[in-house]
């Protein structure tokens, strides 16, 4: 059976799903989700994420996280953990320009979040020799010092929709018509939890909320503020959104969400106003530019010491990496970066406290 053939099979049997339970099952369905199926990233898969593009991005972070180490008295051990980690890029990345803080990476217990049993074996071939291990959720993290990244982590994780209609709210759901898959709107309820959606949105607003963020940032935020920590989380989106911005890609292309489900990369835009009331008693950054983030943490300076070993075509490559990952009209803007710090510390470095 495909996951097209499951997913209208449930429909026709309990009614239509909402949009959260649609892209779980789309992304993380057992055997036929997304994430356990494909091999997602990179030129040949179908989208590709900061790390990929270059090494910088990774010991840029990496060497944030080690600083926010230092800055609170070097514990040990402590865990490493990244969310969502791909193929593992990223965290190789950290781990290399880290070996040159004293004490950082013998202390660290590197930990990876990851629901795909075949993304965890890409991440253990890349990440070799080191060692690490994995968790499928946040909640079973030790209950020690957390240095945490989630880089295009939070854009994964289940939305809903609601459309506004006077001062009640119809949640946007999948439905069935000629055995086809379609969006619908549930009858308009009151909604108490959207009310403070209410001063600033106007009838036929159509507003987002994501049914899983908030509890995966309470539980990194009950960690930091009790062992010490840091996290830092970057993804596309911005503070308080409004509108539409469900989306599958496939190839390198926008495609319809309903299309292929389980063929086809599902993600949202990210609301930060979400994840920061979620982190208390953390504190946390206001959402900063990756361009400008990236460039306080000296990208520039790392860019230039890459160049001097390239020529030709790597050259090129490289110069065009620097530029998509800064540039304000490439990711530079679109991504921002939040850090989580206990009270009492220093925000992480790059990131406006
Ligand atoms: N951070 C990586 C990959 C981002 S793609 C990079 O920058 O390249 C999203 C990642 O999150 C994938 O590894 C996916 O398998 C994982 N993922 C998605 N939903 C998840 C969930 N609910 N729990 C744990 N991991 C999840």
């Amino acid at each position: 059976m495909t996951l097209e053939d499951h997913i209208k099979r449930r429909i026709a049997t309990q009614g239509p799903m909402r949009l959260d339970e649609y892209m779980t099952t789309c992304l993380l369905h057992p055997t036929l989700g997304y994430y356990t199926t494909r091999r997602p990233f990179g030129q040949d898969g179908d989208f590709t994420t900061a790390p990929e593009i270059s090494q910088m991005f990774g010991e840029l972070i990496g060497l944030a996280l080690a600083q926010c180490w230092l800055d609170q008295g070097a514990p040990a051990p402590f865990t490493l953990a990244e969310l969502g980690p791909g193929r593992g890029t990223l965290m190789a990345d950290a781990l290399r320009a880290c070996a040159r803080v004293r004490g950082f990476v013998q202390a660290a217990q590197v930990v990876l979040v990851e629901a795909s049993p075949a993304l965890r074996g890409t991440q253990n071939q890349t990440l070799a020799p080191h060692p690490a291990h994995w968790v499928e959720r946040c909640e079973d993290l030790p209950d020690q010092p957390l240095f945490v990244i989630a880089n295009e982590f939070f854009d994964a994780l289940p939305i809903r929709q609601f459309l506004r209609a006077g001062d009640q709210w119809c949640e946007r759901q999948v439905g069935l018509k000629d055995d086809r898959l379609i969006f619908g709107l549930a009858p308009a309820l009151p909604k108490p939890m959207l009310n403070d959606r209410l001063a600033d949105t106007v009838d036929g607003d159509l507003i987002e909320t994501s049914a899983g963020a908030a509890p995966v940032v309470s539980e990194l935020a009950r960690r930091i503020s009790a062992h010490g920590g840091a996290a830092l989380i970057i993804d596309y989106g911005d503070w308080r959104t409004t509108g539409d911005s469900f989306q599958a890609v496939k190839a390198h292309q926008h495609a319809d969400p309903l299309a292929d489900p389980g063929l086809a990369d599902l993600t949202a835009h990210v609301d930060f106003e979400i994840l920061a009331q979620a982190a208390a008693p953390c504190l946390h950054s206001r959402p900063t530019p990756q361009g400008v983030f990236l460039e306080r943490l000296g990208i520039t300076a790392r860019a230039q010491s890459l160049a001097k070993t390239l020529s030709a075509e790597a050259l090129q490559n490289h110069i065009a990496a620097h530029r998509r990952l800064t540039h304000p009209q490439e990711m530079g803007n679109l991504f921002k970066v939040m850090g989580l710090y206990p009270p009492g510390q220093t925000a992480p470095p790059g990131v406006e406290p």
